[in-house]
């Protein structure tokens, strides 16, 4: 254990700088949901309402005409003209959503009517009562601000404005490569010592979860000539190259020996538990992410790294995860100069958060990742989480 080793948080700065913002495209609206903008200060073009309409189902009145009985004229439904101007002593039924008539100021809700033979008695109204004037959403000209990823809600602003088509940033194009003479694509049956791909269609979900367009290539076999090529393959016209497995100091690992000759390599081997073989280089104009080949840490390190990095690129800060403070009910043991990333199931319990590990913590151990909900972080130089404690606790799923 005497090798050096990155802190995380060192690792991930020395990555995050590589992170080039992608270019712009233009999607419909309808794409646009998750995206960034790419300028999100705009000036609304029209104003929202475009003009005065009326809140309630009701009459649209002269407040000064009110409390009376006014004779009923022609009605408006939402999607109609106004017509002509209000009459004096005349009430028009309005329906939501309808353009107020000239002259009119107020509306009296339908509730507060009464109508018989052509005729309305109103109760009193003040004047604006129930009017949306045009603007008072957003009035033309002034700045819409929509930072971050789009919302439905941002979305429904963007239609409103009337823009069917917005400027986002381009999502970074991930291509991912699993090494290993094991491995088998899932569907097909396994010989003797073969395995199924687990990275490769967890990292490609992990890359669409994070915002990104995965790009999977072929299985890549144990040899350095093979792992040159499929890098080379892989790094052309993507933002990023994620390989998994043949990272570590294995007779036939040889992801990194082939960075550093056909590449370069920046950095290798992170404090970090699971996943201390992570290494971070380039090859042609690409960064490549070299992520350890055991499934558990190939998730845990593309969480808390590469994560970061498909975000930043495409305008978003951090890693978009809810945190908490969590005390586990019971220890869980850790290795003590890295800092763990425990799988956990956390749970709110009164105005307290706890958590259990999911499950045996071994980095092969797929299935209590699957059942967590959180990853707990017990510091570096610490042996256990202690039940007497709360740690900082990433929630990657969602917290009861
Ligand atoms: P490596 O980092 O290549 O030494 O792999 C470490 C462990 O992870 C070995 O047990 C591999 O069989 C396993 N492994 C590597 N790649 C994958 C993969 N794509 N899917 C599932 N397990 C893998
Ligand atoms: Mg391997």
């Amino acid at each position: 254990m005497s090798e050096p080793m990155l802190t995380l948080d060192e690792a991930l700065t020395r990555l995050l700088v590589r992170a080039r913002s992608t270019a712009v495209e233009t999607v419909p609206l309808d794409a646009a949901l998750g995206r960034v903008l790419a300028e999100p200060r705009l000036q609304a073009p029209i104003s929202v309402p475009p003009f005065d309409n009326s809140a309630m189902d009701g009459y649209a009145v002269r407040a000064a005409d009110t409390p009376g009985e006014l004779s009923v004229g022609e009605e408006i439904a939402a999607g109609r003209a106004p017509g002509p101007g209000l009459e004096a002593g005349t009430a028009r039924p309005i329906m939501t959503g309808g353009p107020m008539p000239a002259g009119a100021d107020a509306v009296v809700p339908i509730e507060v009517a009464i109508e018989h033979d052509g005729r309305v008695q109103l109760a009193a109204a003040d004047r604006g009562a129930y009017v949306r004037l045009a603007g008072s959403d957003t009035p033309a000209g002034s700045e819409v601000c929509l930072p971050g990823a789009l919302t439905p809600a941002g979305v429904a602003v963007l239609a409103s404005l009337g823009l069917g088509t917005v400027t986002v940033r381009r999502r970074p194009v991930v291509a991912l490569l699993s090494t290993g003479d094991e491995l088998v694509a899932p569907g097909n049956g396994l010989a003797p010592g073969q395995i199924h791909d687990a990275n490769g269609p967890a990292l490609a979900a992990a890359v669409v979860d994070a915002g990104g367009v995965p790009r999977r290539l072929p299985l890549v076999r144990d040899d350095a000539a093979a792992v040159e090529d499929a890098l080379r393959e892989a790094s052309a016209g993507c933002d990023l190259v994620i390989t998994s497995g043949g990272v570590s100091v294995g007779r036939h690992d040889h992801v990194r020996a082939v960075l550093e000759e056909a590449g370069s390599l920046d950095f290798w081997r992170i404090a970090v538990q699971p996943g201390k073989p992570l290494a971070v280089g380039s090859f042609g104009d690409a960064t490549v992410v070299g992520l350890p080949g055991n499934p558990v840490s190939a998730l845990v390190t593309f969480e808390l790294f590469v994560r970061p990095f498909i975000r930043q690129a495409m305008g978003l800060d951090g890693d978009g995860r809810m945190r908490v403070r969590a005390r586990p009910v019971a220890p869980i043991a850790t290795d003590p100069p890295r800092r763990a990333f425990l799988r956990v199931t956390a749970w709110r319990d009164g105005s307290e958060i706890r958590a259990r590990a999911a499950g045996g913590q071994g980095s092969a151990q797929l299935r209590p990742l699957a059942e967590a909900n959180g990853l707990l972080i017990v510091p570096e130089g610490e042996a256990a989480a202690d039940p007497a404690r709360a740690y900082e606790t990433i929630i990657i799923g969602s917290l009861p």
